[in-house]
Parts: structure tokens; C-alpha cells; sequence
């Protein structure tokens, strides 16, 4: 083990008792998306106390900050973190429970604002140790579209100086405590909304022939749909079409004019997505147009898929090894969920890891975006300690 390693890991011995009063802060006051003020505030204020000099109100709410090592323009890290909480009531009974009634840190953007906090402390008191300059991102509105990661690369944040890469953690209530989880390579599903109205001619239900029944429209084309999965897709390439709301609001005898179909499309590859949506949208509109009826096919765009770089990706697995030891990194399934760290990972090499919070014997088990999400807090020590490991090698590879 080397010099370094054993002073980070003294550090954040030293400074959980910090990370987790700044979490129970977080976690007490938490803000929706793109309203995180009083956060950003916060984050700004944490830095200041450790001598950097952040910029604030970067896409609004976003905070970004720089801790310089030795020749600070040789080589530059990024370490993204997300501060924005969800419209949840928190059901947990614990001290620290959400002061703000219907807003919840479901999501663990708490632990990710003050494990980097706990990260830039480390960092700022190692910088003698490491070559180049990390960036600290803190950015607004991970949970909303068209998310805070593409609005602050849109001002500049992968700018002046730019990150050779970017780094970001996020908790993972299905990995113990404990352990860190990898994946190279396509990880994160890109997400879109799909919104149909198919339309035909409502009418009294015991006289189809003079009507045009969309509900029977919708049904064959949510059927057809599905088929573009299975034989349009191929079968390496994953891809979910899911369909949540299907409104035929008509009653026993009466057949509606139109009906409304709500759904997700998630794909790991850009190309696929596109020519997945252009595939949809035409059998849709095709089908109703076939059976005398009409359909409207609309697309929200979402976030793009998250690619794992590789290299990079391998690089901080075997940091992670050193730092955590080989038993407690473990290989990450693909997760068809969303995250705005893959516009990041679409423009420069980036990384996006899981930071084990699970605790069966303590029942912490509940999934992300549930109202009774938490975590084992013993993660506080090891994700501050681990993103420092992770960025001073990073940093000093060269
Ligand atoms: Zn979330
Ligand atoms: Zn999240």
C-alpha cells in the first residue's frame, strides 16, 4: 500500500463525521429540479471554507470549482456530482428525514454532493501530491429533462480548462456496502417519451360498421410495435419499448373517438434509437392509415445512452482495487434507466461508477425513487476516499 493511498484513506476517516453532517443537511433540505438554490449555496460556501474559488450559477444553479496540484495545465479530471432531490414524501422515520413536505433525496444526490464535497477536501489537502487540476461539477437537475448535464456543457463546463475526463459515482442500493461496481463500455439507456393519439369515430358500441374503432387501432399498433423489437433490433443490441398509459375513455357501449398511449423507448445505441423511433412512427401512422383511422406519433427526447470509455473505465477498476482490494469490486449488469452523465460520456472519455449502499441485516434495501430509499452511511468514508484515489491516479498515470 502505498504513502498516498494510506494518507486518503486516514483523511477520510477523519472527515466522515463531516460528509455525513453535510449529508443530513442535504438530505433535510432538499430542492427539485433546477431550483437547487439553497444547495448550490451551500456547495459554494463548503468551498469557499476550503480556500478554492467557485464559479456559481452555471446553467442556473451549478457550481464548479477547481483544486490545481503541481503544473495545475498539464492534465485536467473531471468529478461531476448531481444535487437535485425528487417530488417524494420521505416514509422513513430517522433523524435527518426531509424537512420539505413531497421533496425527497430519493435518488442519493445527497451522498453525491457531500462525498464530492468530502473528495475536494482531500483533494485540496493532497494537492502538493498530484500532477494537473481537477474539476469539481456540481450540477443542477439530473431527474428533469433536458438535464442539468447538458445545459452546463452547453456554458462551458468541459471548457477552459478541459477535463481529459470525467468521473462521476452514483449510489447503488442493490450493491452491498462495501463495494464498488464497474461496467465498460454501453451501460445507460438512452430515454425517450412516446406520446400517441390514435384517432378514428366514437359511436354507439353495437354499431361498429359505421364507426372507426381506435381502441381496436391502438391495440393492433401496440402489438405491432413490440415486433419491432423482436425483429428490426439486433439481438446484441438491447433496447426496452414500454408501454405505461393506454386511455380509451369510453364505457361499455360507447366506443370512444380517440385513445392515448403513453410510453418509454430506451436503446444503447444512438443510430438504433434514431432508426427505432423512424420505424415506430411509421408502422403507427401506416396501421391507422390502414384501418381507416389516423394516429398522431410524438417524441420527447430525453438523455442520450451512457458509454463507459473503456481504457479509462479499466484504468479506474484497477485503481479501485488497489484501493478497495479485488473482492469488493464487482462487474455491473447493463441498467436500462436513464442518467444525464452520458452527455458527458457522448464528448469526452468519462466514467460513470456505482457506490455499494445496500445493507440487508440493517434493511436498507429499498430501490432508488421509493420513499423509503436510504443508505448504510459507513459509504460516506469510502466514496470521498475512493473518487480522490480515483483522481490523483488518474492524474498522475502520466
Ligand atoms: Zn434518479
Ligand atoms: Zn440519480
Amino acid at each position: 500500500m502505498s504513502d498516498l493511498h494510506q494518507k486518503i484513506k486516514l483523511l477520510a476517516k477523519d472527515y466522515v463525521a463531516d460528509v455525513t453532517a453535510n449529508r443530513h443537511h442535504l438530505h433535510m433540505n432538499p430542492e427539485l429540479s433546477f431550483n437547487e438554490h439553497k444547495t448550490a449555496r451551500f456547495v459554494a460556501e463548503q468551498l469557499r471554507a476550503l480556500g478554492l474559488e467557485p464559479q456559481e450559477g452555471v446553467a442556473g444553479t451549478g457550481v464548479v470549482a477547481l483544486i490545481e496540484g503541481r503544473n495545475p495545465t498539464s492534465r485536467v479530471v473531471g468529478l461531476r456530482a448531481d444535487m437535485d432531490a425528487l417530488p417524494i414524501h420521505e416514509a422513513n422515520d430517522v433523524p435527518y428525514k426531509s424537512q420539505v413536505p413531497g421533496v425527497m433525496h430519493a435518488c442519493g444526490h445527497d451522498v453525491h454532493t457531500s462525498s464530492l464535497l468530502g473528495t475536494a477536501r482531500i483533494l485540496q489537502q493532497l494537492r502538493g501530491e498530484f500532477e494537473g487540476t481537477v474539476k469539481l461539477v456540481f450540477q443542477p437537475a439530473e431527474e428533469k429533462a433536458p438535464g442539468g448535464a447538458s445545459l452546463m456543457i452547453k456554458e462551458g463546463v468541459l471548457d477552459n480548462p478541459k477535463p481529459a475526463s470525467m468521473v462521476g459515482q452514483h449510489v447503488a442500493p442493490n450493491v452491498p456496502v462495501g463495494k464498488i461496481g464497474f461496467r465498460e463500455g454501453m451501460y445507460m439507456a438512452s430515454t425517450d417519451e412516446l406520446y400517441l393519439t390514435v384517432k378514428g369515430k366514437g359511436g354507439h358500441g353495437a354499431m361498429p360498421d359505421q364507426l372507426i374503432d381506435p381502441v381496436l387501432m391502438a391495440s393492433h399498433i401496440i402489438v405491432a410495435l413490440q415486433q419491432i423489437i423482436s425483429r428490426h433490433r439486433k439481438p446484441a443490441n438491447p433496447s426496452v419499448l414500454s408501454f405505461g398509459r393506454f386511455i380509451a375513455d369510453g364505457v361499455t357501449n360507447v366506443i370512444p373517438n380517440e385513445v392515448t398511449i403513453q410510453g418509454t423507448w430506451r436503446c444503447m445505441d444512438e443510430e438504433w434509437r434514431e432508426e427505432g423511433l423512424r420505424k415506430m412512427k411509421k408502422m403507427a401512422e401506416g396501421m391507422a392509415d390502414a384501418m381507416g383511422g389516423s394516429c398522431e406519433f410524438e417524441v420527447v427526447r430525453g438523455y442520450p445512452f451512457l458509454k463507459n470509455h473503456p481504457e479509462l473505465t479499466r484504468r479506474m477498476k484497477a485503481a479501485a482495487v488497489e484501493y478497495m482490494g479485488a473482492d469488493n469490486v464487482v462487474d455491473l449488469d447493463l441498467w436500462m434507466a436513464g442518467e444525464d452523465f452520458a452527455f458527458y460520456s457522448q464528448v469526452v472519455d468519462a466514467c460513470f461508477y456505482r457506490l455499494g449502499t445496500r445493507n440487508e441485516a440493517r434493511g436498507i434495501v429499498s430501490g432508488v425513487h421509493t420513499p423509503t430509499f436510504d443508505i448504510d452511511e459507513e459509504a460516506l468514508e469510502i466514496g470521498p476516499g475512493l473518487m480522490s484515489w480515483l483522481a490523483i491516479r488518474e492524474l498522475n498515470q502520466r
